[in-house]
């Protein structure tokens, strides 16, 4: 792939409307082309990998067919220290920039009439998860053929289970995956966007979100003596009204800190005091702090409302991933390469979800930058995300490809804060 940056002939978006490339010295139309000569190929992987889902943890033909998809184009790749995903490294020289993507599917059924349905019998990729890493083999291939020698390289991270509770991507982030990386970006489907449009905004746009389980037990006994036993229900019911609001007169309000309870279970008969008990619930924020000091609040208080009326509590707290905080050099990096893909119209600001992305762990180690894809077709009524009907807008994979290689080369090509 020729990367003579006096070709300039191509200086439309998908849209057709100009894009400024002046502000840039990357040359974002050579990743277009790119992109473009293998746009097919990535609308295959992504058909392919939404007809065989795989849930968190058991991405292993997910794994294995990115793997050969990347070998066959002729990129080295390798494992992960997870048992499921791959790394893919291209280009060379001392500077690094990390890209991830994510390979898992959710527990749901497939209600769509496409030929590309699931093929799994309750697990679909309801989060767009085939296409991001669709994206990420694409811009991993266009980069391969843009990068010049000594330029740079670039990691990109195909992680298992983002979905679940703990997650891939902590493990990966602390053992060093992305070490030395001057930057990390990765995308997410967002329906709420049109295709052609991305999200970006600096700064926090998800939140944290946990996992809580409250166990009671305790000796049961006959309602007429709810004295001489410890009352569950009672104790159960206090914990599911007192605990969140405690929480959240104990936490900055800033910090948005959330606990609500999805499920709760005790007891079977209308005259007897049950031996256990059992609350779950999430566990969220919008600050990182106020999650912090959430988490650290949580077993005083537990034992606070369950213990003065007798009963036994177990609680266990799962961290699941802390806000994604958008770097603002990463950000101004990553926007600059949506603004080559989609215009400057097409970039939008975007606001913090309550939706959380373990992405964030990786942003503990190094600067990097999250952004929404629109992959609604422009006119279409939006489909949620964790809606087994979710379906994306196939442009929206050479769009991500393109956003995410263009956001690497903007990132060695600029100066490092
Ligand atoms: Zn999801
Ligand atoms: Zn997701």
């Amino acid at each position: 792939m020729s990367t003579d940056r006096t070709d300039r002939t191509d200086r439309t978006d998908r849209t057709g409307r100009a894009v400024d490339r002046d502000s840039s010295p990357v040359d974002h139309a050579a990743v277009a082309m790119a992109v473009s000569a293998i746009e097919a190929d990535l609308v295959a992987l992504r058909r392919d990998l939404h007809a065989h889902p795989e849930p968190s943890w058991e991405e292993t033909r997910t794994t294995e067919v990115v793997a050969a998809h990347l070998a066959g184009a002729g990129l080295t790749v390798g494992p992960l220290p997870t048992a499921t995903g791959l790394a893919c490294e291209v280009g060379t020289g001392p500077a690094l920039v990390a890209l991830r993507a994510d390979l898992d599917a959710l527990r749901l059924t497939d209600p769509k009439d496409v030929p590309y349905r699931s093929m799994v019998v309750g697990v679909c990729h309801a989060c767009g998860h085939d296409l991001h890493t669709a994206a990420a083999v694409g811009a991993a291939r266009a980069l391969a053929g843009v990068l010049v020698p000594g330029q740079g390289r670039v990691r990109i991270v195909f992680q298992p289970a983002e979905e679940s509770i703990p997650s891939g991507a902590r493990p990966l982030a602390e053992g060093g995956v992305v070490d030395g990386a001057r930057a990390i970006f990765a995308l997410h489907c967002d329906p709420q966007l049109d295709v052609g449009q991305v999200g970006i905004s600096a700064g926090p746009i998800t939140s944290a979100a946990d996992l809580v389980e409250i166990r009671l037990t305790g000796p049961g006994g006959h309602t007429a003596r709810p004295h001489r036993t410890a009352d569950l229900v009672n104790v159960a019911a206090r914990l599911a009204v007192d605990l969140p609001s405690s929480l959240d007169r104990l936490t900055d309000p800033r910090d948005g800190v959330n606990l609500t309870f999805g499920a709760i279970a005790a007891g079977d008969a209308g005259n007897a005091i049950p031996t256990t008990a059992v609350l779950r619930g999430s566990l969220r924020a919008t600050g990182r702090a106020g999650w912090e000091d959430a988490g650290k609040l949580l077993p005083g208080l537990v034992a606070a409302i369950a213990e003065p009326l007798g009963a036994t509590w177990d609680l266990d707290h799962r961290i699941g991933a802390p806000p994604v905080e958008n770097d603002p050099w990463a950000t101004r990096l990553l926007g600059g390469a949506a603004t080559a893909v989609v215009g400057p119209g097409g970039v939008l600001p975007t606001r913090q979800s309550g939706g959380s992305e373990d992405f964030s762990w990786f942003l503990e180690q190094v600067p990097g930058a999250f952004a929404r894809l629109g992959i609604t077709p422009p006119g279409a009524e939006p489909i949620d995300i964790h809606a087994g009907a979710f379906d994306v807008d196939e442009r929206a994979i050479a769009l991500g490809a393109r956003l995410l290689a263009g956001a690497a080369l903007e990132a060695f090509a600029a100066p490092t804060p």
